[in-house]
């Protein structure tokens, strides 16, 4: 439920409105906005009597919040949440952001090169697991934290910020202490410790779609983040279980303008996994800027075919480029632009 208040509301009026709520044995989050604040309710389930606060001075009124999730509703917050990053790149909002790099980070000159080549093609975010979840206990389970290591170093020598996966409540911590994103697999969405986890982190938190996971399961799993105090939430559309075998997975576009009209918080799309073939991750990529997405997030590999892991799936560098020219011009043609090449805006 949300209180909204009138735009002459006191200070006091909005406090005592909190303890109110307080007293009735919900928690109370006020929000202020530009115009008026308003005093979100949350903590239950189900109907509330608002009578009771509904007669407190400087009340405008109540409005009952429809869906399951709560703070990530728009009928929580109007407007797009805009996710900041250390070096100027926004997600949400009118930019589309692009963040790129390999599946995982495999040692100290391959995540410095591809770094470089990325930041020069416009690129403003790396991503790169250093924690890898494999299908396979016998696969490449990534670098741990020498992993994370590199990946400060790239940032530090590129100006890209970082994006990379933080597999269980354990390591967490030490993923946030890198990161500028914690990225948050599809495989880990219904992991409820660990969303609580990302919630306490202090960071933003990219958090993917389940592989059958429905549009509502993803979004009550970012609700678990937001109720931790964290709004910084990225929700990504990485693909779903399809039953056809030309692709990895069924990269669902209608997620993204289904997810725009019910939640404020931005969205990405991941072609990469969503199709798990190079040859068709740049067509899905210009597909989800054309459908609206946020940003896009893409596996780019110096040498593929030597990729430690998801190599069938990564792009070369110089298809990189190219589709970074074409999105250009469909983000434009929706009156939208990628983020400002970090060498543009002087970011060393
Ligand atoms: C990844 O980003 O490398 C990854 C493992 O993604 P997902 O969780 O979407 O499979
Ligand atoms: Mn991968």
């Amino acid at each position: 439920m949300l209180i909204v208040m009138k735009h002459n509301a006191a200070p006091e009026q909005i406090e005592v409105v909190v303890r109110t709520i307080r007293e009735m044995g919900y928690d109370a989050r006020p929000i202020p906005g530009g115009q008026r604040t308003a005093v979100g309710l949350i903590g239950n389930d189900g109907r509330v009597d608002s009578a009771r606060i509904e007669g407190l001075e400087g009340v405008l009124e109540v409005i009952p919040v429809t869906q399951p999730y709560k703070q990530v509703s728009r009928e929580w917050r109007e407007d797009d949440t805009i996710v900041r990053l250390p070096n100027g790149t926004t997600v949400g909002g009118s930019e589309v952001a692009v963040m790129a790099g390999p599946c995982a980070v495999e040692g100290e000159s391959q995540i410095l090169d591809i770094a470089h080549q990325l930041r020069e093609m416009g690129a403003t975010v790396l991503r790169g697991g250093a924690f890898k979840p494999r299908t396979s206990p016998y696969s490449f389970q990534g670098l741990g934290l020498e992993g994370l290591e590199l990946l400060a170093r790239a940032r530090e020598a590129t100006g890209l910020a970082v994006v990379t996966e933080a597999l269980d409540a354990d390591t967490a911590t030490a993923v946030a202490e890198y990161a500028d994103i914690v990225q948050i697999g599809a495989r880990n969405m219904q992991n409820y410790p660990l969303l609580r986890r990302a919630g306490q982190l202090g960071k933003p938190v990219l958090l993917k779609r389940g592989m059958s996971a429905t549009i509502d399961e993803l979004l009550l799993a970012a609700e678990y983040v937001l109720a931790e105090g964290n709004d910084d939430v990225i929700l990504c559309e990485r693909g779903v279980r399809g039953f056809d075998t030309h692709t990895r997975n069924i990269l669902d576009l209608t997620a993204i303008p289904v997810v725009q009209a019910l939640s404020h918080l931005p969205i990405i799309a991941d072609p990469s996994h969503g199709t798990g073939v190079r040859s068709k991750v740049t067509p899905m990529a210009r597909a989800a800027v054309a459908a609206g997405a946020d940003g896009i997030i893409v596996e780019v590999h110096q040498d593929p075919p030597r990729a430690a892991s998801d190599g069938a799936q990564s792009l070369y560098p110089a298809q990189f480029a190219e589709l970074m020219a074409q999105i250009r011009t469909i983000a434009r043609s929706i009156g939208r632009e990628l983020s400002a090449p970090l060498s543009e805006v002087g970011i060393r």
